[in-house]
């Protein structure tokens, strides 16, 4: 995609000029008189680099880039050449480059165009690399829930909150049924694919305000913020039917299996983030022990 340019001067022919010779090297171009003028423009288009005159009226390009500054688009100045002291200031204000009208040698302008460019692109990039990071360090990279790691954080932030609010709150521990004689009779591949599906199944059958975190190989952990007993057990029996009549189909084999789950509340059950988990993983032991294909809270 074009790389897009706004140029604020007040003066028509610089526009028309720097315009054409911008277009010609390939920048979609827009420009705009004044500074109002133009960070109207630059709301609404998003360009990617800012050409700015200093002089002009109603806004002057010293305030332009004050403007700018928070949007983290570069700004190149033009001044005139009685203007050294303004150049300098711009520069101060954060200004990419400048360069003084009329401009003698247009290659020095393009190549600070260019500079400015490549370094919004390398930002660009980073920002974007960065926040992959960050998901990659919340998320399972099989299922795309959140992880173990993310939800001692927010274990720890829900209580801070609860204590403070004098709220409740629930964990629910899931765990499914004989996983393990899905990968023996149908592959790991098949196991892989249940997982995802029913982590997909559960999100889609809790509130909104419920987190869910793969706890472990085939273990989910649901969290429920302002919840109490109850409102989590009619939580737990829609989500143990859904499950209960959902047909796995993985290239044409199809399969139904049932899950256990654990339950605990704070405070009732525990105070302390670990001491809340061990309690659900207990009831979780207790539903699995009696029989399966149930639920446990005590
Ligand atoms: P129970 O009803 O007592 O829970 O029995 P189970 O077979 O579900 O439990 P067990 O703990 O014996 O087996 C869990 C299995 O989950 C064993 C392991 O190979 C499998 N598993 C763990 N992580 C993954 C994974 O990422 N992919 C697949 N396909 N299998 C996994
Ligand atoms: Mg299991
Ligand atoms: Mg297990």
């Amino acid at each position: 995609m074009k790389e897009k340019i706004l140029i604020i001067d007040d003066e028509k022919d610089t526009l028309a000029s720097l315009s054409f010779l911008l277009t010609s090297e390939g920048y979609d171009v827009i420009t705009a008189c004044d500074g109002q003028e133009g960070m109207d423009i630059f709301m609404n288009e998003n360009p990617d680099l800012v050409l700015v005159d200093i002089r002009m009226p109603k806004k002057d390009g010293l305030t332009v880039l004050k403007e700018l500054e928070k949007s983290g688009v570069d700004a190149i100045v033009l001044t005139g050449y009685s203007d050294e002291g303004m150049a300098i200031a711009s520069l101060r204000r954060g200004a990419y480059d400048y360069h003084r009208e009329p401009l003698e040698d247009i290659d020095v302008l393009i190549a600070s165009v260019k500079g400015a460019l490549y370094k919004r692109n390398l930002e660009l990039k980073n920002k974007e690399l960065l926040r992959q990071l960050e998901e990659m360090v919340i998320r399972d990279p099989l299922t795309g829930l959140y992880n173990y790691r993310y939800l001692h954080i927010r274990l720890t932030d829900e209580i801070t909150r609860s204590s403070r609010f004098d709220h409740g709150f629930c964990v629910l521990m899931i765990d499914i049924d004989y996983f393990k004689s899905v990968n023996d009779n149908y592959g790991h591949l098949y196991g892989d694919y249940v997982l995802k599906k029913l982590g997909k199944i559960i999100s889609e059958n809790i509130r909104s305000c419920d987190t869910i975190y793969r706890y472990g190989g085939e273990e989910f952990l649901i969290l429920m913020p302002e919840t109490l007993k109850n409102g989590a057990i009619s939580v737990i029996s829609r989500l143990m039917k859904v499950i209960r009549d959902y047909i796995f189909d993985y290239e044409g084999q199809q399969l139904k299996l049932t899950v256990s789950i654990g339950g605990a509340n704070y405070p009732d059950h525990a105070t302390d983030r670990k001491e809340l988990i061990r309690h659900a993983d207990d009831a979780l032991y207790k539903a699995k022990k009696s029989g399966r294909n149930r639920f446990c809270f005590d």
